[in-house]
């Protein structure tokens, strides 16, 4: 039977991308909260090895990879792709789901984005196909008025696909834009590698924000130091 046309029978496929500069427990939690609201057994932490729309990382491709490795090791429901690490040029978004949409036309696939990461998708390499490859998944904090300022070319897309029901995800293969509500986590990768770099109590201050493995990896390391 061909597959294409019974797009309901496998779980969809839950993609979080990222730069990973270094992963921590908001990337965790996401992943975790999405998983659990989407109903799958598995998120895949897809890392950018050149991520565009921002300055170069503080931690090489090599260390960022391997960082995701040990925080995700021992957990449940999270794996990771590196196909991002391997293609050469800059890591853009749509050229992953075309490779994953080659490689299996019939199942869903659901790319995760932050509130913030969906509000910045209109100046992403060839946004508007991404939607014609996959579904958006934008994880918001409860209460998160994030679709009040829509950028402008958001706007109609953000009425006519959206939609809260995870159902509509297996449906169809690609093209709704679920909201997904997360457990807030007040961190970001940014702040880690700032308060590692002026050290002493700020650096011990985000000890608990990362993996005990991660941590003593950037202490080995010695990344993000100043
Ligand atoms: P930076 O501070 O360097 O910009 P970041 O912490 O936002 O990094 P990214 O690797 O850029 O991390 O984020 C990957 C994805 O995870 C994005 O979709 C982003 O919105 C989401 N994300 C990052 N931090 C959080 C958080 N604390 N809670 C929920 N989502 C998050």
């Amino acid at each position: 039977m061909d597959e294409a046309a019974h797009p309901t029978g496998r779980d969809p496929l839950v993609l979080l991308g990222g730069t990973f500069d270094p992963v921590h427990a908001g990337h965790l939690g996401l992943a975790d909260d999405v998983r659990s609201a989407l109903g799958v057994s598995e998120v895949r932490l897809v890392p950018a090895r050149d991520p565009p729309h921002r300055p170069p990382p503080g931690a090489t491709a090599v260390h960022r990879l391997a960082m995701l490795r040990l925080a995700i090791e021992g957990r449940r429901g999270l794996t990771l792709d590196d196909r991002e690490m391997r293609r050469r040029g800059r890591s853009y978004t749509v050229d992953t789901l075309k490779e994953l949409r080659d490689r299996d036309r019939g199942r869903s696939i659901v790319l995760v984005l932050g509130a913030d990461a969906f509000r910045g998708l209109p100046t992403w390499y060839r946004w508007s196909e991404i939607l014609e490859l996959a579904h958006i998944a934008v994880a918001a904090r409860p209460g998160d008025p994030f679709d009040s300022a829509l950028p402008e070319p958001l706007v109609a897309l953000w009425e006519n696909r959206r939609t809260s029901d995870p159902r509509d995800l297996v449906a169809a293969r690609a093209g709704r834009i679920c909201i997904v509500s997360i457990t807030p986590h007040d961190v970001s990768a940014s702040a880690i590698r700032a308060a590692i770099a002026r050290g002493g109590p700020e650096r011990e201050a985000v000890r608990p924000l990362l993996a005990p493995a991660v941590w003593d990896y950037i202490a080995a390391h010695r990344l993000y130091a100043a």
